[in-house]
């Protein structure tokens, strides 16, 4: 505290300024990097424009001569500036009026003589009002759901820091006037200048996490139908073999093949085989659960990984055959009488590689074609499934409250469905 009182105020003014000026320019420049990112702009605009406010602030009235009203008021646009790029930043509804709302309230208010220049009061409605909206940023920022709860605390908790910090004058006034009257200002003007380098680097940071989302979500993504592409479907693949092997529990792949896709394509056109190929990624997708793993491998067929044996797999692959028989009778207007076959390769193995358990899917698959399509059929079992099913079924009933009443659930539920 006294080191802080010891700074000198007008070179915490200048500093300010510089820094504040220095990442607008530094957002803006962003901005122009990356014009999608509209709330750069605005995040950019509203440092510039609170450079602008501590100018003409702090400095001299020999140089400057604005009344200090519109200067204080500006800091409120600049607030409010900064809110509204968080809300463009989630793609909610700008709310410009609100966004000058402070500063027109600080206008008409000033006019009052309670709250005069140099008065208590005048300080306290200033730092409630920057309060205020740094509270909504932080209401905008807790709402967003997509990060995770860790930097979501992180985003939520500063800004409630520096608003409480903001509210400091009102607490002290009333039990300490004397630091009230001499020291405020400049711990206030310490505590912005660190809040407003770290608000910075934090929405920078936004913007960067948006962007690697993207471009991950982009290199996993088969872009016709929405699924997992190849890579990471094998990637997510591998790792649920790994959990469930260290829990002496089986994995099942099924893999899909459409069934005479050559020929819609050629009687229908591939429009309409692209159209195809989209309702059973749908079925495929609503067929399963949540913990199950579904991709497209390329072409027109598709993979799923569910947590379980081949009895499990087989209610999924005929649920699957069942539904897509009916979402196949009409595509796009037309009749195409889609459907699907199917093949089904389980393992008990942790030593087992997800390459050798499409090679057997792939061979069932071929038999399930040449059966006569609109089918799934079951890939021989691997040599020691036997026992280890024997052991898999013998701790299912030692531990039976808890996995058996799992399973019972499951069966019930993949019935219902069916
Ligand atoms: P089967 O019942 O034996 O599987 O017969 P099929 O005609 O489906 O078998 P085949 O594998 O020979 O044909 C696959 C066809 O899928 C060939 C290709 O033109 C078509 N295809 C592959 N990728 C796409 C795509 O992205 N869109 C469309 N419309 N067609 C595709
Ligand atoms: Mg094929
Ligand atoms: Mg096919």
């Amino acid at each position: 505290m006294t080191q802080a009182a010891a700074l000198d105020f007008p070179t915490l003014i200048f500093a300010s300024v510089c820094i504040a000026g220095f990442l607008g320019v530094f957002l803006i420049i962003n901005w122009m990097q990356q014009r999608d990112v509209g709330a750069l702009a605005w995040w950019g605009s509203a440092y510039l424009i609170g450079a602008a406010a501590i100018t003409l602030w702090g400095a001299p009235d020999q140089i400057v001569k604005v009344p200090v009203v519109y200067a204080e008021a500006l800091i409120f646009v600049a607030c409010g500036m900064f809110w509204n790029g968080l809300r463009l930043f989630y793609g909610r509804d700008m709310r410009l009026s609100f966004s000058l709302a402070g500063a027109g309230g600080w206008l008409v208010l000033t006019q009052w003589p309670t709250l005069e220049e140099g008065s208590p009061h005048r300080v306290i409605l200033g730092v409630t009002i920057v309060a205020l909206y740094t509270f909504f940023m932080a209401f905008e920022l807790g709402r967003e759901r997509r990060k995770s709860l860790y930097s979501r605390t992180a985003t939520v908790v500063v800004p409630l820091l520096h608003a409480s910090i903001f509210l400091m004058p009102l607490g002290l006034r009333a039990w300490y006037p004397e630091v009230f009257a001499t020291r405020w200002q400049t711990v206030f003007a310490v505590e912005t200048m660190i809040y407003t380098v770290g608000t910075a680097f934090i929405v920078l940071l936004m913007v960067k996490d948006r962007h690697v989302h993207f471009y991950r979500k982009a290199a996993t993504t088969d872009s016709l139908t929405g699924l997992f592409n190849r890579g990471a479907f094998l990637e997510a693949a591998r790792n649920m073999h790994a959990v469930q092997s260290g829990r002496g529990e089986p994995v099942t792949l099924l893999m899909f093949d459409l069934d005479k896709f050559k020929s819609i394509n050629d009687r229908f056109g591939h429009a309409v085989g692209d159209s195809a190929l989209k309702v059973f990624a749908k079925v495929l997708q609503d067929s399963t659960r949540a913990s199950d793993i579904v991709g497209r491998l390329g072409g027109e067929e598709f993979v799923a990984m569910i947590p379980g044996a081949i009895e499990d797999a087989c209610v999924v692959a005929e649920r699957l055959r069942v539904n897509f028989q009916e979402a196949g009778v009409v595509i796009d207007d037309i009749a195409v009488g889609a459907t699907v076959s199917s093949g089904l390769a389980t393992t008990y193995r942790p030593e087992a590689t997800i390459d050798s358990l499409l090679l057997r899917a792939d061979e069932a698959l071929y038999r399930a074609k040449n059966s006569g399509r609109n089918r799934f059929i079951a890939a021989d079992e691997e040599p020691g499934t036997e026992a280890a099913r024997a052991r898999w079924a013998a701790r299912n009933k030692r531990a039976d409250g808890k996995i058996g009443r799992f399973a019972a659930r499951r069966g019930s539920q993949a019935a219902a469905a069916v």
